[in-house]
């Protein structure tokens, strides 16, 4: 028999963006809460070692990052007529499990 447990977030409980550097041991982080007026510019580059987050050139994945933060703060003013959640996976528990039989 199989089971599936399914994990679903509030929106209410997404709190704010956490970046972090990939380069070397750098490992830098950041956390941007969302209630905070995000500007983009905050997610370029790494605070530490400069290595470029979101601007690459003439490419920048900045205003991906405000339209996210935008389109949230509207889904999570919205007056839906049902309860509203994102389902996320659940890799780490299935993992447990098949550790716990195995
Ligand atoms: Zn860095």
């Amino acid at each position: 028999m199989t089971s599936q447990n399914k994990k679903f977030v509030e929106l209410s409980d997404i709190l704010a963006l956490r970046l972090e550097c990939k380069r070397g041991k750098c490992r830098t982080s950041i956390t941007i809460p969302f209630a905070q007026n995000l500007m983009g510019k905050e997610v370029r580059t790494c605070p530490s070692c400069g290595e470029p987050w979101a601007q690459f050139g003439e490419a920048s994945y900045e205003t991906v990052v405000t339209d996210f933060a935008d389109k949230l703060r509207r889904f999570r003013e919205a007056q839906f007529g049902c309860s509203v959640t994102l389902e996320i996976d659940d890799k780490n528990q299935q993992l447990a499990k098949e550790d716990n039989n195995g």
